[in-house]
């Protein structure tokens, strides 16, 4: 994790209160993924895994990708 120091100071889009990492679990309890999928058998889908940002003010959340340049084919 070598960019989480840069996610220190995210601020809420809604408010500007500085947002804290929480897990976004579901029914599952894992956490979600991104995912992008391309017609022909040569594309593989690629993902990412993704982490929760939480506004502790007005409880706006946000996800993001952990790995974005995962999220690119190839190609592009
Ligand atoms: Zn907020």
């Amino acid at each position: 994790m070598s960019d989480s120091d840069n996610d220190n100071n995210i601020k809420c889009l809604r408010c500007g209160t500085e947002m804290v990492e929480a897990y976004f679990l579901t029914y599952m309890c894992s956490q979600p993924i991104v995912q992008r999928t391309r017609k022909g058998v040569l594309s593989a889908p690629v993902q990412s895994g993704t982490k929760c940002m939480v506004c502790q003010n007005c409880g706006y959340i946000e996800l993001r990708a952990t790995e974005p340049h995962k999220l690119k084919f190839r190609t592009e």
